[in-house]
């Protein structure tokens, strides 16, 4: 989807003039990507429809106002936007489990969705941010699920509870987080079973486990590769175990991500995390808007800073005060040169290929780093030696310096400086472009970031 979608709006970019006929090509595009990516054919009509008449109206206003041409471009970009993040954010707060009270999370979902290995994901995750946190096996049916549960466990070096004897899962639901309340852990995940048949009784076996241990969130775990299928199945869950966060698994791979979107659109249930791997670090947090801005190729600005503080961790100086900038806003070519060269560096400190960590990067497009191993790493090579071949005030500058400018102060396109630049790293304009336009895009971000809430997409709009 990302990479489709990305393509229709970089073509959008390039058309010298959006009119109608643009407008309807990117419309068809965006339509097509959706439906093959698996979102519900009717969501996919309305959204294209709302769009349109947010395109139509926006620009009528504009005209009405008499004022200046605006950027019709940004206008449609923006529209896409606002209605892909409206698709994925059903605008509920799902729950936060709160310090120094015992807070219960139950899993449920079919089997074979990644409800086990989610959990104990979510229990690295919390105990990570300083919760107590321990993981409950109230999956009896499936063979050896305990065991699953307790290697995982052991692993993480999270407390767990479960039996190999008793039967009834109710029970086991029950002994396990009084057990854990009564030493005052903090984050107590129930893990459930989730078989293929007898649906009748997997719901109310579900029920029967949360009238027991009364969570405080029910996590719906999906599996994004079952496509269409995924609106049924969420809400028939929906309808009896009221869940009150999703979370989607195997999001790696090929898996196409509309009918997790569907999902959320039928249940109005927000996602908390996304799955993206078998390991245990493998999870991500969800919010629409970066998952959008990702989805349309213009990084994760959030996930970028989460990764940061993770990597704190191994090299704190120089990543603190890496944070610190991008939190001040201040953001030149040169902090730039050193994201991309952490970033050469991360693959080999930080478990993940080239292409999952560069999709967290602001600025490099979705599916820019595709491909081979080989090719994503040449590809950020190249955008090193532009770098490379830039003087130490270039480096220091935000980028400006590489364009002309109008009379009213507008760039109008690039001078002599980063024709040189080109042609001293041995790449073409359009690379040194691109990159000076990621880099705009990350110090866009970073001044937008220096709130609490994250960044603010209008920005990168209306710049
Ligand atoms: P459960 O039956 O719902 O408990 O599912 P499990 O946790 O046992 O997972 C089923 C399979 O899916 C296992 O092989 C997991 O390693 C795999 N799995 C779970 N989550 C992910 C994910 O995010 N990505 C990938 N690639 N595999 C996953
Ligand atoms: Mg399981």
């Amino acid at each position: 989807l990302g990479a489709r979608l990305h393509g229709a709006l970089s073509q959008l970019s390039r058309a010298p003039v959006v009119d109608d006929q643009v407008l309807d090509a990117l419309l068809k595009e965006l339509t097509a990507a959706l439906l093959e990516s698996d979102v519900n054919v009717k969501l996919v009509a309305s959204l294209r429809n709302k769009v349109k008449t947010k395109v139509k109206k926006s620009l009528e206003e504009s005209a009405a106002a008499g004022g200046r041409e605006v950027n019709r471009k940004n206008v449609v970009q923006k529209a896409v936007f606002d209605e892909l993040v409206a698709l994925v954010d059903p605008g509920v707060e799902p729950y936060k489990p709160i310090k120094g009270k015992a807070n219960v999370l139950m899993a449920v979902g079919i089997q074979g969705a990644g409800k086990t290995t989610t959990c104990t994901k979510l229990a690295v995750h919390y105990q990570r941010r300083g919760f107590r946190t321990c993981l409950v096996c109230a999956d009896t049916f499936r063979a050896g699920a305990f065991d699953q549960l307790k290697q995982n466990a052991t692993k993480a070096k999270i407390p767990f509870y479960g039996s190999y004897t008793e039967t009834d899962p109710v029970a086991i639901a029950s002994l396990g987080v009084e057990k854990f309340r009564k030493e005052r852990f903090e984050v107590i995940i129930v893990d459930t079973s989730g078989r293929h048949k007898q649906e009748s009784e997997l719901f109310e076996e579900m029920v029967a486990i949360s009238n027991a241990v009364k969570p405080d969130m029910t996590i719906m775990v999906l599996d994004a590769s079952i496509g269409q299928a995924a609106e049924g199945q969420s809400r028939a869950f929906k309808d009896s175990a009221d869940f009150g966060a999703i979370i989607v698994t195997k999001l790696d791979g090929h898996a196409k991500g509309g009918g997790a979107i569907s999902a959320v659109a039928a249940t109005k249930t927000p996602i908390i995390f996304l799955g993206t791997g078998e390991h245990m670090n493998d999870l991500e947090r969800f919010a629409p808007q970066p998952f959008v801005s990702k989805l349309l190729g213009m990084g994760d600005m959030q996930g970028l800073m989460e990764h940061m503080q993770d990597m704190a961790r191994a090299n704190p100086e120089r990543q603190k005060e890496m944070a610190k900038k991008l939190e001040q806003g201040k953001f030149s070519l040169r902090d730039w040169r050193e994201q991309l060269s952490s970033i050469m560096n991360m693959r080999l400190t930080y478990r993940g290929s080239l292409s999952k960590i560069a999709s967290m990067i602001p600025g490099l497009p979705a599916g820019v780093m595709d491909g081979s191993e080989e090719e994503a790493t040449m590809k950020m090579k190249r955008l090193m030696f532009i770098t490379d071949a830039m003087r130490q005030d270039e480096l220091d500058s935000d980028g400006l310096i590489f364009f002309s400018f109008d009379k009213a102060g507008h760039p109008v396109g690039l001078n002599r400086r980063a024709r040189r630049v080109a042609r001293g790293s041995g790449t073409s304009l359009r690379e040194v472009e691109e990159l000076l336009a990621q880099a705009r895009m990350m110090a866009g971000m970073a001044r937008q970031a220096g709130g609490q809430n994250g960044w603010c997409v209008s920005h990168l709009f209306h710049p």
